[in-house]
Protein backbone atom coordinates (compact mmCIF):
# COMPACT_ATOMS: atom_id res chain seq x y z
CA UNK A 1 0.00 0.00 0.00
CA UNK A 2 3.05 2.05 0.59
CA UNK A 3 3.96 2.12 -2.92
CA UNK A 4 0.38 2.88 -4.46
CA UNK A 5 -0.12 5.50 -2.42
CA UNK A 6 3.08 7.22 -3.20
CA UNK A 7 1.83 6.88 -6.68
CA UNK A 8 -1.00 8.47 -6.48
CA UNK A 9 0.93 11.18 -4.35
CA UNK A 10 2.86 11.81 -7.37
CA UNK A 11 0.59 13.89 -9.00
CA UNK A 12 0.76 17.59 -9.03
CA UNK A 13 -2.14 19.91 -7.75
CA UNK A 14 -4.27 21.03 -10.98
CA UNK A 15 -6.65 23.59 -10.97
CA UNK A 16 -9.23 24.81 -8.41
CA UNK A 17 -12.10 23.05 -9.25
CA UNK A 18 -15.81 23.90 -7.42
CA UNK A 19 -18.52 21.80 -7.37
CA UNK A 20 -21.01 22.80 -10.21
CA UNK A 21 -23.66 24.80 -9.17
CA UNK A 22 -22.18 25.50 -5.49
CA UNK A 23 -21.58 28.90 -4.44
CA UNK A 24 -19.25 29.22 -0.98
CA UNK A 25 -20.30 31.18 1.49
CA UNK A 26 -18.65 32.53 4.21
CA UNK A 27 -19.20 31.51 8.00
CA UNK A 28 -21.47 33.76 8.83
CA UNK A 29 -22.40 35.73 6.19
CA UNK A 30 -26.45 33.92 6.06
CA UNK A 31 -26.70 35.09 9.28
CA UNK A 32 -25.48 38.33 8.19
CA UNK A 33 -27.72 38.41 5.37
CA UNK A 34 -31.16 37.56 7.30
CA UNK A 35 -29.94 40.64 9.84
CA UNK A 36 -29.88 42.39 6.86
CA UNK A 37 -33.11 41.57 5.80
CA UNK A 38 -34.57 41.68 9.23
CA UNK A 39 -33.01 45.25 9.52
CA UNK A 40 -34.70 46.24 5.91
CA UNK A 41 -38.15 44.68 6.93
CA UNK A 42 -38.38 46.67 9.89
CA UNK A 43 -37.59 50.25 8.38
CA UNK A 44 -40.14 49.65 5.80
CA UNK A 45 -43.38 51.02 6.46
CA UNK A 46 -46.63 49.07 6.92
CA UNK A 47 -48.79 50.59 4.10
CA UNK A 48 -51.70 52.30 5.46
CA UNK A 49 -55.49 52.35 3.94
CA UNK A 50 -56.01 56.10 3.98
CA UNK A 51 -59.66 55.39 1.96
CA UNK A 52 -62.34 52.59 1.63
CA UNK A 53 -61.60 50.65 -1.05
CA UNK A 54 -64.62 49.69 -3.55
CA UNK A 55 -66.11 46.65 -3.34
CA UNK A 56 -65.18 43.58 -5.99
CA UNK A 57 -67.56 43.08 -8.01
CA UNK A 58 -69.34 40.09 -8.01
CA UNK A 59 -68.13 37.22 -10.65
CA UNK A 60 -70.65 36.26 -12.90
CA UNK A 61 -72.14 33.57 -13.09
CA UNK A 62 -70.39 30.01 -14.96
CA UNK A 63 -71.36 29.37 -17.98
CA UNK A 64 -72.50 25.72 -18.51
CA UNK A 65 -69.84 23.77 -20.51
CA UNK A 66 -70.39 21.03 -22.74
CA UNK A 67 -69.09 17.69 -20.97
CA UNK A 68 -66.13 15.95 -22.67
CA UNK A 69 -63.71 13.31 -21.91
CA UNK A 70 -60.97 14.57 -23.39
CA UNK A 71 -58.86 16.68 -21.19
CA UNK A 72 -57.47 20.06 -22.59
CA UNK A 73 -54.69 20.01 -24.73
CA UNK A 74 -52.40 21.78 -21.73
CA UNK A 75 -52.86 19.34 -19.32
CA UNK A 76 -49.94 17.44 -19.91
CA UNK A 77 -47.67 20.59 -20.26
CA UNK A 78 -47.08 20.48 -16.47
CA UNK A 79 -47.36 18.30 -13.69
CA UNK A 80 -47.49 20.18 -10.45
CA UNK A 81 -48.58 17.35 -8.30
CA UNK A 82 -44.78 15.87 -8.89
CA UNK A 83 -43.89 19.06 -6.63
CA UNK A 84 -44.44 16.80 -3.59
CA UNK A 85 -43.46 13.66 -4.83
CA UNK A 86 -39.49 12.13 -3.38
CA UNK A 87 -36.84 13.65 -6.08
CA UNK A 88 -36.20 10.28 -8.00
CA UNK A 89 -40.03 9.35 -8.06
CA UNK A 90 -40.47 12.36 -9.74
CA UNK A 91 -37.27 11.45 -12.59
CA UNK A 92 -38.84 7.89 -12.65
CA UNK A 93 -42.20 9.32 -14.56
CA UNK A 94 -40.09 10.47 -17.53
CA UNK A 95 -40.84 7.60 -19.96
CA UNK A 96 -38.18 5.69 -21.69
CA UNK A 97 -37.91 3.90 -24.80
CA UNK A 98 -38.99 0.45 -25.69
CA UNK A 99 -36.07 -0.81 -27.58
CA UNK A 100 -32.83 0.37 -25.73
CA UNK A 101 -31.98 -3.24 -23.90
CA UNK A 102 -32.72 -4.67 -27.19
CA UNK A 103 -29.36 -2.33 -28.64
CA UNK A 104 -26.04 -3.67 -29.29
CA UNK A 105 -22.85 -1.67 -28.50
CA UNK A 106 -23.04 -0.48 -32.20
CA UNK A 107 -26.45 0.41 -32.44
CA UNK A 108 -26.12 2.31 -28.58
CA UNK A 109 -23.63 4.10 -29.47
CA UNK A 110 -25.28 5.37 -32.46
CA UNK A 111 -28.66 6.21 -30.66
CA UNK A 112 -26.84 8.39 -28.13
CA UNK A 113 -24.39 9.90 -30.73
CA UNK A 114 -28.07 10.73 -32.38
CA UNK A 115 -30.09 11.35 -28.96
CA UNK A 116 -32.31 14.30 -28.63
CA UNK A 117 -34.24 13.39 -25.64
CA UNK A 118 -33.48 15.88 -23.46
CA UNK A 119 -32.84 19.95 -24.20
CA UNK A 120 -28.65 19.23 -23.22
CA UNK A 121 -28.30 18.02 -27.22
CA UNK A 122 -29.09 21.45 -27.99
CA UNK A 123 -25.71 22.56 -26.94
CA UNK A 124 -23.41 19.75 -27.29
CA UNK A 125 -19.97 19.16 -29.49
CA UNK A 126 -19.95 15.67 -28.74
CA UNK A 127 -22.00 13.14 -26.42
CA UNK A 128 -19.63 11.02 -24.27
CA UNK A 129 -21.06 7.33 -24.62
CA UNK A 130 -17.80 6.03 -22.94
CA UNK A 131 -14.40 4.21 -23.10
CA UNK A 132 -12.82 1.37 -22.68
CA UNK A 133 -12.89 -2.92 -22.53
CA UNK A 134 -16.47 -3.59 -22.70
CA UNK A 135 -15.91 -7.08 -21.48
CA UNK A 136 -14.44 -5.25 -18.33
CA UNK A 137 -14.73 -6.87 -14.79
CA UNK A 138 -14.50 -3.16 -13.51
CA UNK A 139 -16.98 -0.26 -14.58
CA UNK A 140 -16.05 3.33 -13.30
CA UNK A 141 -19.33 5.93 -13.72
CA UNK A 142 -18.82 9.86 -13.21
CA UNK A 143 -21.39 12.03 -13.67
CA UNK A 144 -21.61 14.06 -16.99
CA UNK A 145 -18.93 16.06 -19.45
CA UNK A 146 -16.98 19.05 -18.67
CA UNK A 147 -15.98 21.11 -21.15
CA UNK A 148 -12.74 18.97 -22.49
CA UNK A 149 -14.97 15.66 -22.20
CA UNK A 150 -17.20 17.34 -24.59
CA UNK A 151 -14.83 18.37 -26.80
CA UNK A 152 -12.71 15.13 -27.08
CA UNK A 153 -15.35 13.07 -26.51
CA UNK A 154 -14.16 10.98 -24.05
CA UNK A 155 -14.90 10.75 -20.16
CA UNK A 156 -12.51 11.79 -17.60
CA UNK A 157 -9.56 13.73 -19.76
CA UNK A 158 -7.19 16.45 -18.30
CA UNK A 159 -6.09 16.87 -14.88
CA UNK A 160 -8.88 14.85 -13.36
CA UNK A 161 -8.32 11.83 -15.98
CA UNK A 162 -4.63 11.58 -15.66
CA UNK A 163 -5.25 11.13 -11.53
CA UNK A 164 -7.97 8.53 -12.52
CA UNK A 165 -5.23 6.87 -14.81
CA UNK A 166 -2.30 6.65 -11.95
CA UNK A 167 -5.40 5.42 -9.73
CA UNK A 168 -6.13 2.89 -11.61
CA UNK A 169 -2.61 1.76 -12.44
CA UNK A 170 -1.30 0.89 -9.03
CA UNK A 171 -4.77 -1.45 -8.73
CA UNK A 172 -3.14 -3.04 -12.53
CA UNK A 173 -6.05 -1.49 -13.42
CA UNK A 174 -6.35 0.75 -17.04
CA UNK A 175 -9.01 2.04 -19.44
CA UNK A 176 -6.87 0.52 -22.43
CA UNK A 177 -6.90 -2.69 -21.40
CA UNK A 178 -9.71 -3.61 -17.89
CA UNK A 179 -11.97 -1.24 -16.87
CA UNK A 180 -14.76 0.40 -18.86
CA UNK A 181 -15.52 4.33 -17.86
CA UNK A 182 -18.58 6.08 -18.22
CA UNK A 183 -20.86 8.88 -17.22
CA UNK A 184 -24.75 9.34 -16.39
CA UNK A 185 -25.40 11.79 -18.47
CA UNK A 186 -23.71 11.70 -22.24
CA UNK A 187 -23.98 15.30 -23.01
CA UNK A 188 -22.08 18.48 -21.07
CA UNK A 189 -24.79 20.51 -18.89
CA UNK A 190 -24.17 24.13 -20.25
CA UNK A 191 -21.91 26.05 -18.04
CA UNK A 192 -21.00 22.40 -16.26
CA UNK A 193 -24.10 22.97 -14.02
CA UNK A 194 -25.81 19.74 -12.09
CA UNK A 195 -27.97 18.20 -14.79
CA UNK A 196 -31.80 18.55 -14.31
CA UNK A 197 -33.48 15.33 -12.31
CA UNK A 198 -35.87 15.11 -16.20
CA UNK A 199 -32.43 14.82 -17.71
CA UNK A 200 -30.28 12.31 -15.77
CA UNK A 201 -34.10 9.91 -16.32
CA UNK A 202 -33.90 10.46 -20.20
CA UNK A 203 -30.70 9.47 -20.17
CA UNK A 204 -30.00 6.55 -17.55
CA UNK A 205 -31.61 3.85 -19.92
CA UNK A 206 -28.41 4.06 -21.85
CA UNK A 207 -26.14 3.25 -18.97
CA UNK A 208 -28.75 0.96 -17.85
CA UNK A 209 -27.64 -1.00 -20.94
CA UNK A 210 -24.05 -0.26 -21.31
CA UNK A 211 -24.03 -1.90 -17.64
CA UNK A 212 -25.88 -4.84 -18.88
CA UNK A 213 -23.58 -5.39 -22.03
CA UNK A 214 -19.78 -4.79 -19.73
CA UNK A 215 -21.72 -7.09 -16.97
CA UNK A 216 -19.15 -5.56 -14.16
CA UNK A 217 -18.30 -7.44 -11.34
CA UNK A 218 -17.97 -4.36 -9.55
CA UNK A 219 -18.85 -0.71 -10.40
CA UNK A 220 -17.23 2.41 -8.71
CA UNK A 221 -19.05 5.43 -8.39
CA UNK A 222 -17.39 9.00 -8.47
CA UNK A 223 -18.50 11.65 -7.01
CA UNK A 224 -21.78 12.70 -4.96
CA UNK A 225 -24.37 12.93 -8.12
CA UNK A 226 -23.37 9.85 -9.79
CA UNK A 227 -23.73 7.60 -6.61
CA UNK A 228 -26.91 9.45 -6.10
CA UNK A 229 -28.36 8.85 -9.30
CA UNK A 230 -27.37 5.10 -9.10
CA UNK A 231 -28.59 4.57 -6.17
CA UNK A 232 -31.44 6.61 -6.04
CA UNK A 233 -31.17 8.57 -2.95
CA UNK A 234 -30.25 11.94 -1.65
CA UNK A 235 -27.23 10.84 1.12
CA UNK A 236 -24.05 12.38 1.39
CA UNK A 237 -20.92 10.99 -0.31
CA UNK A 238 -19.36 10.51 3.60
CA UNK A 239 -22.63 8.47 3.94
CA UNK A 240 -22.08 6.63 1.02
CA UNK A 241 -18.31 5.30 1.27
CA UNK A 242 -16.95 2.41 3.55
CA UNK A 243 -19.82 0.06 2.34
CA UNK A 244 -21.20 -1.87 -0.76
CA UNK A 245 -24.20 -1.19 -2.23
CA UNK A 246 -26.04 -2.64 -5.10
CA UNK A 247 -26.93 -1.19 -8.98
CA UNK A 248 -29.35 -3.74 -10.78
CA UNK A 249 -27.79 -6.76 -9.16
CA UNK A 250 -23.68 -5.81 -9.28
CA UNK A 251 -22.22 -4.26 -6.04
CA UNK A 252 -21.29 -0.39 -6.20
CA UNK A 253 -18.32 1.06 -4.41
CA UNK A 254 -18.93 4.86 -4.01
CA UNK A 255 -16.13 7.21 -4.21
CA UNK A 256 -14.77 10.91 -4.53
CA UNK A 257 -15.06 12.48 -8.00
CA UNK A 258 -10.52 13.07 -8.84
CA UNK A 259 -11.74 16.50 -9.83
CA UNK A 260 -12.72 16.92 -6.53
CA UNK A 261 -9.30 14.87 -5.06
CA UNK A 262 -6.93 17.65 -7.51
CA UNK A 263 -7.88 20.22 -4.78
CA UNK A 264 -8.76 18.26 -1.74
CA UNK A 265 -5.66 16.46 -1.12
CA UNK A 266 -6.62 15.37 2.58
CA UNK A 267 -8.92 12.71 1.24
CA UNK A 268 -7.13 11.21 -1.61
CA UNK A 269 -6.05 8.44 1.25
CA UNK A 270 -9.90 7.98 1.53
CA UNK A 271 -10.14 7.65 -2.04
CA UNK A 272 -7.67 5.30 -1.76
CA UNK A 273 -8.97 3.02 1.07
CA UNK A 274 -12.21 2.69 -1.18
CA UNK A 275 -10.46 1.50 -4.15
CA UNK A 276 -9.14 -1.41 -2.05
CA UNK A 277 -12.83 -1.90 -0.84
CA UNK A 278 -13.70 -2.15 -4.34
CA UNK A 279 -10.32 -4.59 -5.38
CA UNK A 280 -11.88 -6.67 -2.22
CA UNK A 281 -15.35 -6.29 -3.30
CA UNK A 282 -14.40 -8.18 -6.96
CA UNK A 283 -12.27 -10.85 -4.95
CA UNK A 284 -14.91 -11.99 -3.30
CA UNK A 285 -17.08 -11.90 -6.18
CA UNK A 286 -15.13 -13.69 -8.22
CA UNK A 287 -15.11 -15.96 -5.48
CA UNK A 288 -18.65 -16.62 -5.23
CA UNK A 289 -18.44 -17.65 -9.40
CA UNK A 290 -15.68 -20.15 -8.46
CA UNK A 291 -12.88 -18.09 -10.34
CA UNK A 292 -9.88 -18.96 -8.78
CA UNK A 293 -6.74 -16.42 -8.11
CA UNK A 294 -4.45 -15.29 -10.80
CA UNK A 295 -7.27 -15.71 -13.56
CA UNK A 296 -9.08 -13.17 -12.74
CA UNK A 297 -9.57 -10.32 -15.65
CA UNK A 298 -9.22 -6.91 -13.54
CA UNK A 299 -7.05 -5.40 -10.74
CA UNK A 300 -4.73 -7.17 -8.38
S1 LIG B 1 -27.93 13.89 -22.18
FE1 LIG B 1 -28.57 11.81 -22.73
S2 LIG B 1 -30.78 11.97 -23.03
FE2 LIG B 1 -29.98 14.06 -23.11
S3 LIG B 1 -29.60 14.41 -25.31
FE3 LIG B 1 -27.67 13.68 -24.41
S4 LIG B 1 -27.70 11.45 -24.78
FE4 LIG B 1 -29.80 12.20 -25.04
Amino acid sequence: MALDESLIEELGIGPVWVRRGMVSVAPGEEERSAAVQVVQTAETPEPVETRQQPKPAEPPPPVAQPESDVPPLDAYDDLPWTDDLPVHAEAALVEAPDDVHTLDWDALAERVANCERCRLCERRTNTVFGVGDREADWMLIGEAPGENEDKQGEPFVGQAGKLLDNMLRALSLSRESNVYIANVIKCRPPGNRNPELDEVARCEPYLQRQVELVKPKVIVAMGRFAAQSLLKNEASIASMRARVHEYRGVPVIVTYHPAYLLRSLQDKSKAWADLCLARNTYREALAALGVEQGAEKGGL
